[in-house]
């Protein structure tokens, strides 16, 4: 199959020739899946406002109110008390028990005590989707959430984990909705649904913990439900089509103004990401996905773009399958040059069609990044791949993505050691150096040292670095440390020369722009960063 290989000057990449374009498959017996999305968790009060008439159903199915004209809104969570709960920590959630077991036997090699729990929540009805998700959590329990954040980061060190909260009984409290144009108000003991033409939610946040964080009003379609969590805080679920949801996450995920093809590879991805992560990212709650990063970044009809619709309506149905499952769609938005391989990043199997790429058509690097030398030549480096906005006939929209392809950060030492301080928990004194243990395939740090004046500590994976290192989060891992300068024996100034933004998983959103624009097909664009796959369609 491969017909030639050059070799280029710089990096010394080989080139293939590329392989038979891959065809949609058609299947075309399922019904599209309805999905419920968390758009506002743990509120005392949500300001809302509806468009045309509205009617308000509780859990029995019985009419609170019919008909009513619209107007502003207010609901507030009356005389709620919390359940009591037990803590526990979750060190992973995986779609079967052998990637469970992987987690299991991962733990458990690092000392820790842990069982896997069997969760049955998934609701679609479509092929090639898992039934169930296994979680892993430690036998140990704890009474009060401040047991289970000392315990958390005392094993910060070996794993990640999550605190999950269990209840022992139901929360009280009551939802009141007013009408703010009249001040009359009803009051409701369970989830109340209501469907209107158009509904906006005020406050809504967008981005937290990451450098774009803010609050935004929003709007939204399809039916909304309101109730209350087992904290007694109002929780706002809105539940819609899956197509329909697609159309509120691809303006957001990708800008509506990249190419036509990029944005049908990226409808896809986010259709795929959708579907593979129901029950895996919120199997105790009453809703699917969330709005944010966690999950995918959906904002409702606010961002709605016409090309972003059709884009949506034109690969309807369409999914990525690999050996008779629906995959993963990772996707990030610039790779920085060399996508990663998926093991790299998170704790799970290594994924065949999740393997890193040179962002460049079918090529390999034969310097690998994963060696000290070589990244530090390819960051300083303006190589010529997809995601480089400074390529030769890329598309004008990529542009903005320059300052994330190649970037540095800039820290007096003491600025740094507060901020490496807070975000882990380690007393390390001064600090004296930061050493890469270990890098994936595009240079992405897995294990960074912090040396410091009393002791030394490794901080492991892509996003504990980038979090432990920034205020808020760094762009990506793909970085190295340069200091200089010196006072009273030590570095003066950490300078971070990074490439990339995001983990660099599967998709590279500018790179697939720069793909499209230079001519490729979403199936092309797909293929190139998720190789094996194949494309088919679901539903019709
Ligand atoms: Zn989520
Ligand atoms: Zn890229």
């Amino acid at each position: 199959m491969v017909a030639f290989i050059i070799v280029f000057s710089l990096f010394g990449i080989t080139c293939q020739a590329p392989t038979q374009r891959k065809k949609v498959l058609e299947r075309n017996d399922a019904e599209q899946p309805v999905i419920r999305v968390g758009v506002l968790q743990g509120q005392t009060q949500v300001d809302f406002r509806v468009e045309g008439k509205v009617s308000f159903v509780n859990s029995k199915g019985d009419f609170a109110l019919k008909g009513l004209q619209g107007g502003p809104w207010k609901i507030e969570a009356i005389d709620s008390k919390p359940a009591e709960y037990i803590y526990r920590l979750a060190v992973g959630t995986r779609k079967n028990r052998s990637e469970a077991e992987e987690v299991v036997r991962f733990a458990k090699n690092k000392g820790l005590d842990v069982h896997s729990n069997k969760i049955e929540t998934i609701h679609l009805s479509i092929p090639y989707i898992h039934k169930s998700v296994y979680q892993i959590v430690l036998d140990k329990k704890f009474i009060s959430e401040s047991d289970a954040k000392t315990y958390q980061s005392k094993i910060q060190g070996k794993t990640n984990s999550e605190i999950i909260k269990i209840p022992q009984n139901d929360s009280e409290g009551i939802l009141r909705f007013t009408n703010l144009y009249n001040n009359y108000s009803f009051d409701s003991p369970g989830p109340i649904r209501l469907s209107a033409s158009q509904i906006q939610l005020a406050d809504v946040e967008v981005g937290s913990g990451f450098h774009w964080e803010t609050t935004e009003h929003r709007t939204y379609g399809g039916a909304f439900e309101f109730l209350l969590d087992q904290d007694g805080m109002i929780t706002a679920i809105n539940e819609l089509f899956l197509e329909d949801y697609l159309k509120g996450v691809v303006p957001s995920e990708m800008p509506a103004g990249f190419p036509y093809e990029s944005l049908k590879a990226q409808a896809i991805t986010a259709r795929v990401e959708a579907v593979s992560k129901i029950g895996l990212r919120h199997p105790f709650e009453p809703f699917d996905l969330c709005d944010e990063v966690h999950c995918q970044v959906y904002s409702g009809l606010s961002r709605n773009a016409e090309r972003a619709d059709m884009a949506v309506e034109s690969t309807r149905g369409i999914f990525m399958i690999h050996r008779n499952e629906i995959t993963e769609a990772f996707y990030a938005g610039v790779c920085g040059g060399h996508t990663e391989n998926n093991e790299n990043v998170w704790l799970i199997n290594a994924k065949k069609y999740l393997r890193g790429v040179l962002d460049r058509d079918r090529n390999r690097l034969s310097t690998p990044l994963s060696e000290e030398s070589n990244v530090r030549k390819w960051i300083d480096s303006s190589p010529d791949v997809y995601c480089n906005s400074a390529r030769k006939n890329g598309p004008k929209s990529i542009n903005y993505s320059k300052k994330y392809f190649r970037w540095q950060v800039e820290y007096k030492r003491q600025e740094l050691e507060k901020i490496i301080r807070e975000k882990t928990g380690e007393n390390f004194g001064e600090l004296i150096d930061l050493v890469p243990l270990k890098r994936g395939v595009s240079g992405r740090l897995i294990d960074l040292e912090v040396v410091g004046t009393k002791k030394r500590f490794i901080i492991n994976r892509e996003l504990p670095i980038r979090q432990a290192l920034s205020k808020k989060t760094l762009y990506s891992g793909c970085f190295y440390v340069k200091k200089k300068g010196r006072s009273k024996g030590l570095t003066h100034t950490f300078i971070l020369k990074g490439a990339g933004w995001g983990h660099g998983v599967g998709m590279c959103q500018v790179g697939a722009a720069s793909m499209a624009h230079s001519g490729k097909k979403f199936d092309q664009i797909l293929t190139h960063y998720y190789q094996g796959i194949f494309l088919q369609k679901l539903y019709n």
